[in-house]
Order: structure tokens, then C-alpha cells, then sequence
């Protein structure tokens, strides 16, 4: 009985030698072979140099391919951070009730915030409630602060006067600085007369003066990641990202291109050297340090914030901690949207040595991060010690 069956093997596998995969050549099931340098065809990926093949079974889309690491290594989470952090990029909510002040302090306690500022462009009426409340608040009294806003709506004639009024009541009334002025500042507002509202328009620059004046910071988004004005093709590595919301593509068609934006913040930034501004989300360069260094030391008066960005700096923990290092005195911590359950990873990123982490949307990055293991004084100054010095109404409990 036992010859047949050896037989009968010997009789499969000349059959279907397909499927004795480890005993083949590479390339031998139906590879491509392609120039140096050329693309693998879709559907394909290179096994060998310039050899393409197919999978042999379907491969699955990038939403459910979903690999578990195998990778042994030490975790160290950290759901509070080292010193207790100013968030300067806070969109908390409402924060002029007492119920809602409340609250706030609540989770600002539990995941180690010291300072809140909130970052909603809360003008004139609207200011004063916020600033009564806080004051009023034993809790948040010392840690709450809030960011005021400029119409950018009808520049033209007559704006700026009204508008350096606004800002010095705002002031008055209690503002720590001026933002978070909106992407729509350069991509879309437009003036009296019809025309796009550019960000170095010199109708501007008296409110930047002005807040020069003030001692208010100006915290500032410009544009978005730059892959959002590419083609949405499978090399955009924001791909996913672009077919989920498709509010964050930018057709040429439509929008000034990405350099443009870029052009006319950095020529708004040159043209007001005493205004302290804070360039909101690395400057959308997170990916690209050496430009932002590049920027930074030919303009002293720029500052900048990591809120959002945090997969790009731990995609590259040594260019990224040389950088944080390098520009410690430059840096503020600010988070942008309020998910409580997000804070930690930040902290994880800055405080630890950690390999090969998961960022907490999937969507934003297809890779893994690593900490930066920063020093303490720059974690200090990254935390609290930044905000503190470029906005003196920020309290300063430690
Ligand atoms: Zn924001």
C-alpha cells in the first residue's frame, strides 16, 4: 500500500508544480520583468530586481489589510505628561459657564494640562463672557485662557481702523493673542472689491503691528499637508485620507497651489518682523524640517506649534528631536481637536524611546512612530516655559 501512494505524489506534483511554491525559482509563476527604475504594473509588486509578480491569492484593499506586529519590545505609556502641559491650540468647546468650566478642568486634570487656550477667535461680547466666567471660576480661574479673533470679512477702505480698535478692546478685555486665524485666510476669503484676500496683503499689516503692540502672539494656519492639492492617485500617501473627506482636496482649479500660500505667509511673516507669530501645525512642514529650519532662522519672530502633525515627527525621531532641540526655544505643544484619548500619544512620542508605535489615525498614516526621547528642558519649554514667555497672559503656576 505504501508504493501507490508515494506514487500518487509523484504524480501531483508534476501535475501542478505551481503549487510547490518553495521549490520555484522566483519569477517562475507568470513574473514581469520591467526596466531599472520602472514601476511594477498594478497588481504586481518586485520579488526580485526588476521582477514583478501578482500574489497568489487576492490581495486585500488597504483598509482591511490590517498586519499584526510580531515585534517584541518594551512599552512605556504615558497617560499624563512629564510637567503639565498649555494647550495652545484648544478647541475645548464652550468655556463661558461655570458647568462648563468646570468640566473641562476636570479632564484638563486628568490628562495633565495645566493651561486651556482656547482657540476659536472669541471677539468683542463674546470675549468678555468667556473672560467673566474664567474669572469668576475658582477652578479654571488660573487655567483657562482664551485667543481672540480679526474679521477678515470686507477688507477694504476703512477696515484696518476698525479692526486695530477691535483688537485693542480684545486685548483690554483679556485676550492672551490673536487665532486661530483659519485656513480660509488665503484659500478662500475674499475683500470688499471681489478679489482673493492674500495673506501678505499689506492691508493686513496694521493688525499685525498692532498686535506687536499688544504683546499678542498671532497663531496662524495656512493651507493644509501639501499632498492635498496632488493628484489623488495610489502614490498619494494621503490617499486614504482625501477619498474619506473630500473637503480636504484642492483643485487647481479652484485654489491657489500649496507654494503660493506658502509664499505669501512666509512674505507676511518678513514684512512684520516684531509681530510674534506661531505658525500653526509646523507650518505644514513637519515633513519637510529642513525648509521649516530654514524659515525659522532667517525670521526670529516665527514660532510654530505641533498640534496634528504628530505622525510626521515620529516617522523620523532623530531628524525630529534634532529639530525640537535645535528650535527649543520656538516650539509650543497644542493638540487642535479635543479627543481626550489622543493627549497620550503625544506624550508618548516626546517622552519616550519607544519603537514602532501606533499613531491613532489609521487614515493619516500608514506607518508606525517612535519616541523622540527629548530632554527635559526642551520637554519644559515645549510644554509650558514657550507659551508662557511669547504670551505673558498666560498664567505661570510652576
Ligand atoms: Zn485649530
Amino acid at each position: 500500500m505504501r508504493l501507490p501512494i508515494a506514487l500518487a505524489r509523484l504524480a501531483l506534483l508534476a501535475a501542478a508544480p505551481a503549487l510547490t511554491l518553495a521549490a520555484q525559482p522566483p519569477g517562475a509563476r507568470g513574473a514581469t520583468r520591467v526596466e531599472p527604475g520602472a514601476p511594477c504594473p498594478a497588481g504586481t509588486t518586485e520579488i526580485r530586481p526588476n521582477l514583478c509578480q501578482a500574489p497568489e491569492l487576492p490581495a486585500p484593499s488597504i483598509l482591511d489589510y490590517r498586519p499584526r506586529s510580531t515585534l517584541v519590545t518594551t512599552e512605556h505609556r504615558v497617560p499624563r505628561p512629564k510637567y503639565p502641559a498649555v494647550d495652545y491650540h484648544g478647541h475645548p468647546g464652550a468655556v463661558d459657564t461655570p458647568e462648563a468650566l468646570q468640566r473641562l478642568v476636570a479632564q484638563m486634570d486628568s490628562l495633565g494640562l495645566g493651561v486651556m487656550v482656547t482657540a476659536n477667535n472669541t471677539s468683542g461680547e463674546a470675549l468678555k463672557r468667556a473672560v467673566a466666567a474664567i474669572r469668576a471660576s475658582p477652578a479654571a480661574r488660573d487655567r483657562v485662557r482664551v485667543l481672540t479673533g480679526i474679521d477678515f470679512r470686507n477688507v477694504g477702505p476703512g477696515w484696518a481702523e476698525k479692526a486695530v480698535a477691535q483688537l485693542e478692546a480684545d486685548a483690554a478685555a483679556g485676550a492672551v493673542g490673536v487665532g486661530e486665524i483659519g485656513k480660509g485666510l488665503g484659500l478662500s476669503t475674499k475683500k470688499a472689491d471681489g478679489t482673493r484676500l492674500k495673506l501678505d496683503d499689506p492691508a493686513l499689516d496694521p493688525v499685525w503691528q498692532a498686535a506687536a503692540r499688544l504683546r499678542l502672539p498671532v497663531f496662524v494656519h495656512t493651507a493644509d499637508p501639501q499632498e492635498f492639492w496632488q493628484p489623488i492617485d495610489y502614490t498619494n500617501e494621503r490617499w486614504l485620507e482625501l477619498a474619506l473627506f473630500p473637503g480636504r482636496r484642492y483643485p487647481g482649479d479652484q485654489f491657489p497651489s500649496f507654494e503660493q500660500l506658502m509664499q505669501e505667509r512666509d512674505a507676511m511673516l518678513r514684512r512684520n518682523p516684531r509681530t510674534t507669530f506661531v505658525i500653526a501645525h509646523m507650518g505644514w512642514h513637519a515633513n519637510d524640517l529642513p525648509r521649516l529650519a530654514k524659515l525659522m532662522t532667517e525670521l526670529p519672530n516665527v514660532h510654530t506649534e505641533v498640534g496634528a502633525v504628530l505622525y510626521d515627527l515620529g516617522r523620523q525621531p532623530r531628524a525630529a528631536r534634532d529639530f525640537l532641540v535645535r528650535f527649543q526655544d520656538r516650539v509650543l505643544f497644542g493638540k487642535d481637536s479635543f479627543q481626550p484619548e489622543e493627549y497620550p500619544y503625544y506624550w508618548r512620542v516626546f517622552e519616550t524611546r519607544d519603537d514602532y508605535f501606533d499613531y491613532y489615525r489609521p487614515y493619516h498614516a500608514f506607518w508606525k512612530l517612535y519616541g523622540l526621547d527629548l530632554p527635559d528642558a526642551t520637554l519644559r519649554k515645549l510644554y509650558y516655559e514657550n507659551a508662557q514667555r511669547i504670551s505673558p497672559g498666560i498664567p505661570k503656576r510652576r
